[in-house]
């Protein structure tokens, strides 16, 4: 049966003895034929079973070995093992260029003709194919940025893949003529038009709590600002006008999030794009925002009342109860398991009623898909 399907599987591999421990010959895929040799232990254990490789085998595999090794773990028989490392050798053969003409000598000849013009001091990384890329990038305002490159062998004629992080979309514009400097140009142009943006939120993160993201990344648009005890804003900045009023969205009980939506609502006319986002929402909320450091936790709690902590995989506490003197939040999941094993909970549609876990009072749970 084990035999019937590895011979399906991988009909050029050989059986090289009677008791099945040995194999030897060649995994086929895409018209090429991989050299391999498969040892198992006495025990047929397959999570010992030693795979020797051929270079270009082990040159594609290159990065995948934790993957193996885990199927190796998991896998039931050598015959379904052997069918996942066929599609993880698919998958490596996709983003390799082991089965491509290797580059020309113009190709390395050029790129480091386009690094010298760049200067060296800028090249983070290579690999040792020279086809990735990093480069260091900094802006006027002193921050720094990463541009990652991924170069295909028709290098300068094809233009190379880049990415870096941004709030906006980024296309570099190329033609077979354009050097790696032209590419640090466009980005470094870009990074230009999104100074105030980055100038905005800066400020944020440095004189606010901050509860989310936890490590904002240069795209990033959005934050989750501390108020005071159980209360916050969200705030999603348009990265081409950061200037402008961003969305806003509190999150807090009714009775504190209630009157700073008034605030918004009535103070919108104060809002002036002169003034930096920090002020302007100062002014329009009327109201100081709290540093991390100036408060004590215990007396400044966000973590959910029945885990106790904040982060539950990645969600926050994002219900709150909406009794004045409780406002206690709450993960969705917690306060949803917490209510289910109540018998005094009543569930409608997607709605659920009961009683907070702290006061007793009553508590709504609306049950929504996970935010994102
Ligand atoms: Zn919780
Ligand atoms: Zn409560």
């Amino acid at each position: 049966m084990q035999n019937a399907s590895m011979l399906r599987q991988c009909p050029l591999l050989v059986p090289q003895d009677l008791h099945g421990r040995v194999y030897d010959g060649f995994l086929s895929l895409q018209d090429k034929d991989f050299r391999v040799r498969i040892n198992l232990p006495a025990d047929l254990q397959l999570q010992n079973a030693k795979i020797q490789c051929s270079w270009p085998l082990k040159n594609a595999l290159q990065g995948y070995q934790h993957i193996l090794k885990q199927r190796l773990q998991h896998s039931p028989n050598l015959a379904s093992f052997m069918m996942e490392l066929k599609t993880i050798l698919e998958a490596a053969l996709k983003n390799t260029n082991v089965l491509q003409t290797p580059p020309a000598p113009q190709y390395y000849s050029c790129l480091v003709k386009d690094i010298e013009d760049l200067g060296w001091d800028k090249l983070l990384f290579v690999d040792t194919d020279f086809s990735t890329i990093s480069l260091k990038i900094e802006d006027s305002c002193g921050r720094e940025h990463l541009i990652k490159l991924k170069l295909n062998a028709k290098y300068p004629n094809e233009a190379p893949d880049c990415s870096i992080e941004l709030p906006v979309p980024f296309a570099i514009s190329w033609t077979p003529k354009n050097t790696l400097k032209n590419i640090y140009d466009q980005v470094l142009a870009t990074l230009e038009s999104l100074k105030d943006f980055w100038d905005a939120l800066d400020e944020i993160d440095k004189n606010t709590w901050v509860l989310e993201p936890e490590k904002p990344t240069r795209s990033a648009t959005m934050r989750r600002i501390a108020l005071g005890t159980n209360v916050s804003i969200t705030i999603d900045l348009d990265p081409r006008h950061p200037t402008m009023l961003p969305e806003c969205y509190f999150l807090g009980a009714d009775h504190v999030v209630n009157p700073l939506k008034d605030k918004l609502n009535s103070n919108i006319h104060l809002w002036d794009p002169e003034n930096g986002l920090l002020q302007n929402l100062k002014d329009v909320l009327e109201i100081e925002f709290p540093l991390r450091s100036n408060l004590e936790k215990a007396d400044f709690s966000m973590d959910c009342g029945i885990c106790y902590a904040y982060r539950l995989e990645s969600a926050i506490p994002d219900q709150v109860c909406d009794d004045p003197r409780c406002g206690q939040p709450f993960h969705q999941a917690c306060l949803y398991e917490w209510l289910r094993g109540l018998p005094s909970s009543r569930q409608s549609f997607n709605v659920m009623y009961g009683e907070c876990p702290y006061c007793n009072k009553p508590i709504t749970l609306k049950l929504s898909a996970k935010r994102s």
